[in-house]
């Protein structure tokens, strides 16, 4: 899990949980101890990214061309596979502090 660069806290998997905050990829965290902002790179911003794409378009994919699911069960067969990947991602997302 990520330190904050500045004082090395470790901070929790739900302080990094940036789901919510997908619209605003460029929004800070806050280390808790010392204030200090710490940006998601752009590396891992991208990786989260690819990986959302890859795994809605490999399910949908799946479930709707191969096993003829219809197109809205297969979005939502997608989004149950995608929610705990998203879960992951504080556990390899690198952040910098400016
Ligand atoms: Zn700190």
């Amino acid at each position: 899990m990520q330190k904050c660069k500045k004082c090395h806290r470790q901070f929790k998997w739900s302080e990094l949980y940036l789901l919510p905050k997908w619209k605003d990829s460029n929004e800070p965290v806050y280390c808790t101890n010392c204030k200090t902002e710490h940006y998601l790179t752009n590396t891992s911003n991208f990786i989260q990214l690819l990986l959302v794409c890859l795994t809605v378009a490999v399910t949908i994919y799946i479930s709707y061309f191969v096993f003829s699911v219809n197109l809205i069960l297969s979005c939502l067969i997608s989004f149950i596979f995608t929610l705990p990947l998203s879960l992951l991602f504080p556990f390899f997302s690198n952040y910098y502090s400016r």
